[in-house]
């Protein structure tokens, strides 16, 4: 069968068990498989759906394809690297690609913050669990084996796995699966609804003080890391308050305590920058990437590391022989990968994206703040080319207005992500000013669309 064929593939769209063998991730699949939302092709800033109707990707895929779809110095990159190296074992060998990319990333770190060493991974949790591991390692490393606690924060996301989930503070991933491993949580800083502040909160930064209070608590000499998000975005975009990232800098330095800043949606042009530490001008000891870093057309991720922070590894007293770090995936910088990211930082440097974003973002701004007052809107928060609304609870059914509006937005010809209580914007870098129009001026209909 012809995939491409959406005939051939419609005629299964009927047939449930056909739906059913798909066991769909972060999705209610029984509403979806009742009136699946396909798509099979993408160009530019738009899907097209199974129908044949054209859809504006108001989300950048998963937050990742900012440069937007089917770019094709991106489909030859691929294809040439599939045609030349498919596959290297990931394990002691290696190929150039990873060598490069790794230098370009280095190269794209905050200046003088340090962050010189690049641990490849195939997707954001899998850099949020490295980073926690690499976290615990080094203390082991330095001779302070105590230090293993770790802190994230309320409303957090770093990703599905063990340890993203334990640090991570998003509810339904703890209370399905159980006790994680242990960690404690910091405040989120999302103001109180009705706050409508435009980028960063003017006031909060003291929430970062809850730090010492675990400190206390615990005694830093059992502490291993911090994690945070310069801004998350899973949560519904919450911004850090003016100084708070500053002041939690301040509280781990001063206690000899890790900060390992969760950039998967704040890396690589989202935030205006190429990191949210440079954005928000605060350098964290280890930095975690994916998404956006290959524009979301192949897998990738990683850990940036401080040197200090590798060359602990590396002067273990063993046999050279040995691993200093017994870590790593199949698909740790796989070719085809790197060379998807190789290309997006050619084609991000080539169309100057990041001042792109800087252009676009004001006018973002002033456009999603318009729907303050709009039926529903309880809140809205916004950063670079990100935006959350928070949307007021149906009675006795809280996230089901995020849905209904994401579905209303979905038959206009927009998708959006709905997550909670919120809906959540992250519109293509590439997106012209008419086109954001477009994206809230339907969002505003489908607000006071839905009952
Ligand atoms: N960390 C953050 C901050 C994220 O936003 C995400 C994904 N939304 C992840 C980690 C997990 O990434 P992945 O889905 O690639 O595992």
């Amino acid at each position: 069968m012809n995939l491409a064929d959406t005939h051939s593939l419609q005629a299964s769209f009927a047939d449930p068990e056909w739906l059913a063998a798909h066991w769909m991730p972060f999705t209610g699949n029984r509403q979806f498989k009742a009136a699946p939302r396909l798509f099979t092709a993408a160009s530019g800033t738009h899907y097209t759906t199974a129908d044949g109707r054209q859809i504006f990707d108001g989300l950048s895929g998963l937050w990742c394809c900012g440069l937007g779809h089917g770019r094709p110095e991106l489909v030859d990159a691929v294809a040439r690297q599939l045609a030349t190296l498919d596959y290297s074992p990931a394990f002691q060998f290696g190929h150039p690609l990873s060598f490069e990319l790794a230098n370009q990333i280095v190269a794209r770190m905050p200046k003088d913050s340090g962050l010189n060493r690049v641990f490849f991974t195939a997707s954001g949790s899998e850099a949020a669990d490295t980073s926690l591991k690499i976290a615990r390692a080094y203390w082991r490393a330095q001779g302070q084996a105590s230090k293993t606690r770790l802190i994230g924060r309320v409303k957090g996301y770093h990703g599905v796995n063990f340890g993203g989930i334990s640090v991570g503070g998003i509810v339904g991933n703890r209370k399905t699966f159980g006790q994680g491993i242990e960690a404690d949580h910091l405040p989120h800083t999302q103001p109180p609804s009705g706050s409508f502040f435009k980028g960063m909160p003017p006031t909060g930064a003291e929430l970062a003080d809850e730090l010492l209070n675990l400190i206390a608590l615990h005694d830093a000499s059992t502490i291993a890391a911090v994690i945070v998000e310069p801004f998350s975005g899973s949560a519904g975009v919450v911004i850090p308050p003016v100084g708070y990232l500053q002041r939690l800098r301040e509280i781990c330095t001063q206690h000899n305590i890790l900060l390992i800043f969760d950039e998967v949606i704040t890396g690589f042009g989202r935030a205006g920058a190429w990191t949210g530490a440079e954005a928000f001008g605060v350098t964290p000891d280890l930095l975690n990437f994916a998404k956006q870093v290959s524009n979301g057309v192949q897998p990738l991720g990683g850990v940036v590391a401080k040197q200090e922070i590798y060359d602990s590894f590396m002067q273990s007293g063993g046999p050279d022989y040995l691993l200093e770090l017994p870590h790593g995936y199949t698909y740790s910088a796989h070719p085809v990968a790197c060379a998807a990211a190789l290309a997006t930082l050619a084609v991000m440097e080539q169309e100057h994206t990041l001042d792109q974003v800087r252009t676009l973002a004001p006018a973002f701004e002033e456009k999603v703040h318009n729907l303050r007052g709009a039926r529903h809107v309880a809140d809205i928060r916004n950063y670079g080319l990100a935006a959350g609304l928070t949307i007021t609870a149906h009675p006795g059914e809280p996230a089901r207005r995020p849905f209904e509006i994401a579905m209303s937005m979905f038959k206009k010809g927009f998708y959006v992500r709905y997550g909670g209580d919120t809906i959540q914007l992250a519109p293509p870098f590439i997106s012209t000013p008419a086109q954001l129009d477009s994206l809230i001026n339907a969002l505003g209909e489908s607000l006071s669309e839905v009952a």
